[in-house]
């Protein structure tokens, strides 16, 4: 399909770019839209792409400036609504019909020539980071720092972007486009966004495309499979001095992380389980009552994910046994015992795009077309959740640069975005079938 391969370097000029490929689209429009889908070379023959193409290079500086406004919108996961009211004005303005759903989903639609069908191209709107946090944004030479400026600044500024470049230039799609800034992506928020929006279109839904952070290095075409559990263990508490010997919540744990951390999980399928938060206890001179871990558990395979939650679960199980046989022993385990409780506080489901998918196919020709190189990989994402019910999905990163994610030094450097979302929008055309010109 991509005719363009590797002949084209991003670095090379507009003009030149246009006339190169005036020369070599070779399929018009029409027959591909009768194919029932598009290529990259195939629309790029229409001027109106390439219309749109330029009008997102020229557009660039202006969305980076849109991008900070977003992000010094904070928007902690559950607590996104400010941030949504300006996503949902900025998508409204790009000529979109805009709702907000149950979940908090801020959607805008592009209605296409077909009916009941959907492409989803969503970003999430909330960061990692807690209410409070200074998310003011500063620069330094061509690089912005401030905490969510890429993760999910960079996706959230494009969305309205991509719409514009797409009403200017009288695009029209044979699918319809829903443009979402969705919710819970981030941790605690277990995907809540992207699960409302499949299950509210879930027949209707042909391609989903997220949008997160900045690379265009690599396509995420599979889903990493992770489970987050919380393990609480409670006693009876007591005096540090008087009651020494009690079971103790805290020492129970200790002693089944400890025996959780004998047995290491495979390397191949890549498996791997953080302990990512200990907590519990009132002060240092009383026994606690209560003590609690959260553990992140993650896996390319499955069922290697429910194995290592099965150890985790015996493991503390065991260092509570061998609490409570230590204050048998001090002959302290009269009264109450230690009991335990398991929260899932977060599942993902792992789920593959087909290597034959159009979608990948139109991402490639798109990077093709725009000599851009990108690997594939596997990462937690929006897609996940389409990926494991089989509706093709893959993440892309907006254009740009970054590092730092979920840090306070997260930073964000522009330069070349553009490629970023000329890819977004060429892929975009690809898979909802563009239509030829009405006049
Ligand atoms: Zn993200």
């Amino acid at each position: 399909m991509p005719i363009l391969k590797r002949a084209i370097g991003p670095v090379m000029t507009w003009g030149l770019l246009c006339v190169m490929l005036s020369a070599v689209g070779v399929l018009s429009t029409r027959s591909a839209v009768r194919a029932g889908r598009s290529s990259a070379a195939d629309i790029t023959a229409d001027p109106r792409v390439r219309q749109a193409l330029a009008k997102l290079a020229s557009e660039a500086p202006s969305v980076t400036e849109e991008q900070i406004r977003i992000a010094e919108i904070p928007a902690p996961t559950f607590r996104e609504s400010l941030r949504g009211t300006h996503l949902a004005k900025l998508l409204s303005d790009a000529g979109l019909k805009v709702h907000t759903d149950e979940a908090g989903n801020v959607i805008g639609e592009r209605a296409g020539s077909a009916k009941g069908e959907f492409v989803l191209i969503t970003a999430h709107l909330d960061t990692v980071f807690p209410a409070g946090t200074d998310v003011h944004v500063r620069r330094q030479g061509s690089k912005l720092w401030a905490p969510g400026i890429s993760d999910n600044g960079a996706g959230l500024a494009t969305l309205p972007a991509i719409a514009r470049s797409m009403r200017e230039t009288k695009l029209e799609t044979r699918s319809s486009i829903l443009f979402v800034a969705d919710v819970g992506e981030e941790g605690e928020g277990n995907l809540r966004g992207i699960r409302k929006l499949v299950e509210n279109y879930r027949k209707q839904l042909r391609y989903v495309i997220a949008l997160d952070g900045a690379s265009i290095d690599y396509v995420t075409t599979a889903a990493l499979a992770s489970r987050r559990v919380e393990i609480t263990i409670s006693g009876p508490g007591g005096h540090s001095w008087s009651d020494f010997g009690v079971p103790n919540p805290i020492d129970a744990l200790a002693r089944g992380i400890a025996l959780f951390l004998k047995a290491p999980p495979p390397d191949s399928p890549r498996t791997t389980f953080n302990v990512g938060s200990i907590e519990g206890g009132t002060s240092v001179n009383s026994i606690p009552a209560k003590a609690s871990i959260k553990v992140d558990l993650r896996s390319e395979a499955e069922p290697e994910i429910l194995k290592l939650e099965t150890a985790l679960r015996r493991a503390i199980q065991s260092g509570m046994d061998e609490e409570m046989q230590a204050a048998r022993d001090h002959g302290a385990a009269g009264g109450a015992g230690l009991s335990i409780d398991t929260k899932v506080l977060g599942l993902r489901p792992g789920g593959e795009l087909p290597p034959n998918s159009p979608l990948l196919a139109a991402v490639q020709a798109a990077d093709d077309y725009l000599g851009n190189r990108a690997r594939m990989e596997r990462s937690s994402t929006d897609a996940n959740i389409p990926l494991s019910l089989g509706i093709p999905a893959i993440a892309l990163g907006a254009g740009g640069n970054s590092g730092g994610a979920h840090s306070l030094q997260e930073w964000y450097d522009p330069t070349g975005r553009e490629i970023g979302m000329q890819r977004l929008l060429l892929t975009l055309l690809q898979v909802a079938g563009l239509n030829p010109p009405t006049d």
